[in-house]
């Protein structure tokens, strides 16, 4: 799915995506290791945009597609 800035309207790059648990246990195969993917994180290309001050980052949630500001924590 493409994502585009909502400050410059620029396509967003895939960056990468966030999770919760223990991912080295889930890569072993351990069950139990309360891995998860939560969503996805995109980034601005565009130097000029308005999302600097969040580092041109933007994420998703897997259970709803709305683009969030900045960085998950
Ligand atoms: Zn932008």
């Amino acid at each position: 799915m493409n994502m585009e800035c909502p400050y410059c309207k620029q396509e967003l790059e895939y960056h990468d995506w966030f999770y919760t648990g223990n991912h080295a246990a889930y890569e072993k195969g351990y069950e139990g290791s309360g891995f998860k993917k939560l969503g996805d994180i995109y980034k601005c290309k565009n130097e000029e945009c308005d999302s600097q001050s969040f580092n041109y980052s933007f994420y998703t949630r897997l259970n709803d597609d709305e683009l969030k500001e900045g960085y998950p924590c």
